[in-house]
């Protein structure tokens, strides 16, 4: 079921989005190469605590999870594409890193992940593969307004990744975002325009295009939650949480 928000119940969705959006200003400026994944995870722990925020990961644990995740933010490396699971690893210089981090503040919640690559020695087909993630999710923002279909939505992600070049994997998109992190709508990354659910001011999303440059297959690591390409190649993954309005999308999770 889909629920939409009054404008007063968005308004209390704002110190989510800004939390979230902070703690992802944070990581990714302690993501250094040298520093280890488990201190990225310890950052985002302290700051849930000061916040007094509550953690969206730590106790989650879908079908197509091994155990609770344990940890309270994913940090995907590389050919790790979604749901990186922490763990004792030092960055490099030239790692593609995503971060993808969502917590409930005062019963509401937020869902937000950035990619870059850590250090100085980036290549340029992982800045274009982060790049057209981006394009893509500008995108599909510009196209959440009312009187649009959640399909335009889909269809704008999908044109500029294949658009690009890349395959579009449809086995985990965008989603509703409110009390809890995963609600409905499903938003798929590719889709056609002039199809589905009608936006409608009050529907708060997480639009979330991820990217992988030579296949759109994963496969799980032994972890049992991090999610890789199925060849090796290189991952990017970025997402914010947006509010229809009356004068358009809102992004809640818009960092500095
Ligand atoms: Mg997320």
């Amino acid at each position: 079921m889909i629920e939409l928000r009054t404008p007063d119940e968005i308004e209390r969705m704002r110190p989510a989005g800004a939390f979230v959006a902070r703690v992802l200003e944070a990581t990714r400026a302690a993501a250094r190469p040298g520093v280890d994944l488990l201190e990225i995870d310890a950052l985002a722990h302290r700051m849930i605590r000061e916040a007094g925020a509550e953690s969206c990961y730590v106790d989650y644990h879908p079908s197509f999870g091994a155990s609770p995740f344990g940890k309270v933010i994913c940090t995907s490396v590389n050919d790790a594409a979604l749901h990186g699971l922490p763990h004792r690893y030092r960055l490099r210089d030239g790692d593609l890193l995503s971060l993808d981090f969502a917590a409930s503040v005062d019963g509401w919640v937020a869902d937000s992940a950035v990619s870059f690559v850590v250090g100085e020695q980036a290549s340029p087909e992982d800045l274009r593969l982060i790049e057209t993630c981006e394009v893509a999710l500008d995108a599909g923002i510009a196209a959440l307004r009312p009187g649009a279909k959640l399909g335009d939505v889909s269809a704008a992600i999908g044109q500029v990744a294949r658009g690009a070049g890349y395959g579009v994997n449809l086995q985990f998109g965008g989603h509703g975002v409110g009390r809890t992190m995963h609600g409905d709508p499903h938003v798929p990354n590719d889709g056609r325009a002039g199809r589905g659910w009608p936006v409608r001011p009050g529907l708060v999303v997480a639009i979330e295009p991820w990217l992988m440059r030579g296949t759109d297959e994963i496969v799980t690591d032994a972890d049992g939650w991090t999610l890789r390409s199925v060849d090796g190649s290189r991952a990017a993954h970025v997402e914010h949480t947006v509010a229809v309005t009356e004068d358009g999308p809102l992004v809640l999770t818009a960092r500095g």
